[in-house]
């Protein structure tokens, strides 16, 4: 027997007793003639004491940081108890130990609170994984996928496996190909995800199928993106999208339960994306706070200015007398803040700075501060007295102590703009809560999105979602071609809404699906509005089209994205804290140095010649 106990298990009722641990030397301290060693194991830490006959035994075997060390001696009460430590109230009396293996000098502290930077950490990530804070990580980890498996299996899912090595299909993002020695010229593709291999297995009859499935998609890495990533992956036969919602919903409720004993009682929030779009210009809004748009330039908002007694005007012009931008404005949007009227003329710049960077790269902001008073100070004073502003704040609902925050520009720059200040006017307010969590179903998506570059339909989601019931015919009725692309919200399919949902929280989007199309006409009518040809349609998804003539039935389903779900319960912004072995932002694993050359004979062997640019 290599230990009796953990290091994490003894207490003060062990006193006593006889044990033997083993783990690594996390500390070691000396004061004369003993010597306190903290030995560390997955389970905690527990404080060594060697005794004079010991330590000169140690003299001659000196132990460093991490050395791996088995001892075995006398639980007793410790003097300087701990109350930071499980164990903190005892001590092993060390009689006698041994050495199994030796370290070198880690790089960095393998503490909380490590000296390590993220590159020397990542580069040693076995090493980081010994430390408390991320061991916590990959433990929440696994309890949320046990969680929602314990959930699944009760409901009679079961998992199934699905390849990895598939054909290469278009689901929006590009695919990793893997070259085929056996086959040569030819190429694997690795899964974006295993949309229609679940959707086979519905045709098969597998009504409930789910996995915990890893998804591969080559795109640029924007912030805190994996090039794989995990999928708690679904799908159900015989449903409609109420009956998904309802069984996510709950399978959701029971993570949050299980892993955070927290009973999440209430009905969750939905919205139409078109509510999210309009009202935090988001699909995927924070809905832990208000803080709501307030849109001013619809025909109906009406303000004047100063010298204008005549009829009101729409604010963007009204505005417009005091800002060419925003009469020449697509779109006015404003928050209203609560609470940051005191905001100092610094604040106020500093925030117009905010809007200026790059990744928001609005021109400027205007505001209107709501004093306690009832009196107004606003960025354009000069345009505007104090009944207009006073309409203006009554029109964004802002009360008193408010701080009016107003952009203008085009449309979807403008929208994004004012929903990342809405996050982040939130956060420096501290209404984004750690610990508060907030569930949304975002509902009735576009189907179709436009793709300027081809002049052509996308599918928002992916090709294998159906339209609403009420919008097939839109579909089946209408020439997808689209003849004037200044128009293309005009064209009949622009009004086509999908059988979508996403599932949001906290303001991140954890999952996804939707009621599939099982008809081969349909589904040919949409590879075709997606401007593939039949003979394209029949190359890449024959299989698919072939099976939804054997009596495919009606199925739906969903993909929650682990990772993500993962770090949000844990409390991180980062998904790559809750991946044993992440890469970087670059796509690259600094331990393994991968992606790397291989060598001429294994392009020989697949018959590949390199022409790097
Ligand atoms: N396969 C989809 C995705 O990865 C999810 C789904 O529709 O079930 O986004």
């Amino acid at each position: 027997m290599y230990r009796s106990h953990t290091c994490g298990q003894l207490r003060l009722k062990d006193a006593g007793d006889k044990v033997t641990l083993a783990g690594w030397v996390q500390t070691v301290r000396k004061f004369g003639a003993i010597t306190f060693i903290d030995l560390r194991d997955r389970y905690g830490i527990t404080q060594l004491l060697f005794g004079e006959e010991l330590n000169q035994e140690l003299d001659q075997n000196p132990l460093g940081r991490e050395f791996v060390l088995r001892a075995t001696g006398i639980v007793q009460e410790r003097s300087n108890k701990n109350a930071n430590l499980a164990t903190g109230d005892i001590e092993i009396n060390i009689s006698s130990f041994k050495i199994l293996n030796k370290s070198a000098v880690p790089p960095f502290t393998i503490q909380d609170e490590t000296d390590g930077g993220d590159d020397l950490r990542m580069r040693y990530r076995y090493l980081d994984l010994r430390r408390n804070a991320v061991k916590k990580n990959i433990e929440l980890r696994y309890a949320v996928s046990r969680a929602a498996r314990n959930y699944l299996h009760q409901q009679e899912f079961i998992d199934i496996e699905t390849p990895f090595l598939i054909k290469s299909t278009p689901e929006g993002a590009r695919d990793f190909v893997v070259p085929s020695r056996m086959n040569p010229g030819q190429f694997y593709a690795l899964p974006q995800s295993p949309q229609t291999f679940k959707q086979l297995l519905m045709v098969s009859g597998y009504d409930r199928y789910y996995q915990v499935v890893k998804c591969f998609r080559d795109e640029d890495l924007r912030a805190d993106r994996q090039p794989e990533f995990t999928q708690i992956d679904c799908e159900m036969s015989f449903v409609g999208q109420e009956d998904i919602l309802n069984m996510f919903e709950g399978m959701i409720k029971h993570i949050f339960k299980e892993v955070k004993g927290i009973d999440y009682a209430e009905p969750v929030e939905r919205m139409s994306w078109d509510d999210a779009m309009w009202n935090y210009g988001t699909d995927k809004p924070d809905t832990r706070f208000g803080m709501k748009i307030t849109n001013l330039k619809t025909p109906y908002t009406v303000f004047e200015t100063k010298d204008s007694s005549k009829k009101a005007l729409p604010l963007g012009e009204g505005l417009g007398g005091a800002f060419g931008v925003f009469k020449n404005a697509e779109t006015v949007v404003a928050i209203a803040v609560p609470g940051a009227a005191e905001y100092s003329r610094k604040q106020t710049d500093e925030l117009a700075e905010w809007v200026k960077r790059p990744q928001i790269a609005m021109g400027g902001l205007a505001f209107v501060k709501v004093n306690a008073d009832g009196t107004f100070k606003s960025s354009f004073d000069k345009f505007f007295n104090a009944d207009q502003l006073k309409a203006l704040a009554a029109f964004c609902n802002a009360g008193p102590d408010n701080l009016i925050l107003i952009l203008g520009g085009a449309e979807e720059k403008t929208r994004k703009a004012i929903s990342e200040l809405r996050l982040e006017m939130a956060e420096r307010l501290g209404l984004r809560k750690p610990g508060e969590f907030k569930l949304l179903w975002v509902l009735d998506f576009p189907l179709f999105e436009y793709s300027a570059e081809e002049n052509r339909w996308d599918a928002r989601h992916h090709p294998f979602t159906s339209p609403k019931p009420q919008h097939v015919d839109i579909m089946i009725n209408n020439n997808p071609v689209i003849e004037n692309a200044e128009k293309y919200l005009e064209h009949p399919y622009a009004d086509i809404k999908a059988n979508a949902y996403d599932m949001v929280l906290n303001g991140n989007e954890i999952g996804g699906g939707s009621i599939r199309i099982y008809q081969r006409e349909l589904q040919e009518k949409m590879f075709a509005a997606l401007g593939m040809s039949k003979e394209e349609a029949i190359h890449k998804f024959g299989f698919l089209l072939g099976a939804f003539e054997f009596g495919a039935p009606p199925h739906g389903g969903i993909a929650f994205g682990f990772d993500r779900l993962c770090a949000i319960l844990g409390g991180s912004e980062s998904i790559r804290d809750f991946i044993a072995f992440p890469k970087n932002n670059a796509g690259r694993d600094v331990m393994l140095d991968a992606p790397s050359a291989i060598d001429e004979k294994q392009l020989d062997e697949l018959n590949l010649k390199l022409d790097v640019k």
